[in-house]
């Protein structure tokens, strides 16, 4: 299969997903992770339907940004704060956002560049040390902060990585628990201009089915599109 092949593939495998689970295919976005691929590849996602693209790097942006043709690109890896002036008029949303002083930086670039940056507070539900994200319990306590101090950010809802598994089920437990929080989100009272929990990123090659019958509005898929990654 081509890469074309592939991301019809998948995309029938999130459709029938969001079908089995009582959702409309059309409130699941597939985004498709291209780090490591080149922008010839990246583009012939684009001509299969792709719309919204992911890298997890910087650099990785802003290396193919001018070869790929118009579509909508997400940072989804972990963003240093001093990196956020290179990427901030060129992706619509921020997956990773984890810390009070990297949403004032965004804020701060966004302002800068008369933007408004959607951003996503990334959770690492397992706690595993090896991983950014904040702990479930310290979420509100971040929103609340950038609600209040950041007019040039709007916070749209919650990402999540489990950790690494054998069988896509052994992710459900943590999709869930991203699930309810977000629910649970759905119900603060803080200001619509600066906080629209809409969106739930989760979900990768191994385990975006059950990520989308558990709630994801958003699932980053990477290998099951462009096949291996090439690291150099
Ligand atoms: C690489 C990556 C993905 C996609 O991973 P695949 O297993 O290749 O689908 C999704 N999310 C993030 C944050 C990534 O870095």
């Amino acid at each position: 299969m081509d890469i074309r092949e592939r991301y019809a593939e998948v995309k029938r495998r999130v459709d029938e997903a969001a079908l089995r689970s009582g959702r409309k295919p059309e409130d699941v976005r597939l985004i498709a992770v291209t780090k490591t691929h080149p922008a010839s590849e990246i583009n012939e996602a684009i001509e299969a339907g792709a719309a919204d693209i992911g890298e997890n790097r910087v650099q990785e942006v802003l290396e193919k940004y001018d070869s790929v043709s118009p579509v909508r690109w997400h940072l989804i890896g972990h963003l240093q704060t001093n990196k956020v002036r290179q990427i901030i008029d060129k992706v619509v949303m921020i997956h990773s956002v984890d810390s009070l002083k990297l949403a004032r930086e965004i804020d701060k670039r966004a302002a800068a560049a008369g933007i408004t940056m959607d951003v996503l507070i990334e959770i690492n539900s397992a706690m595993e040390e090896t991983k950014s994200g904040i702990p479930a319990a310290d979420l509100r306590q971040l929103v609340t902060d950038i609600c209040a101090e950041c007019g040039n950010v709007r916070v749209c809802g919650i990402m999540c990585i489990p950790p690494i598994a054998a069988e896509p089920e052994d992710s459900r437990p943590y999709f869930r628990e991203a699930a309810e929080l977000f629910e649970d989100m759905k119900g603060w009272d803080l200001p619509a201009e600066r906080f629209a929990p809409t969106e739930l990123s989760m979900g990768m090659s191994g385990d975006f089915e059950v990520a989308v019958e558990e709630g994801a509005t958003m699932v980053r898929v990477g290998s099951s599109i462009f096949g291996p990654r090439n690291y150099r």
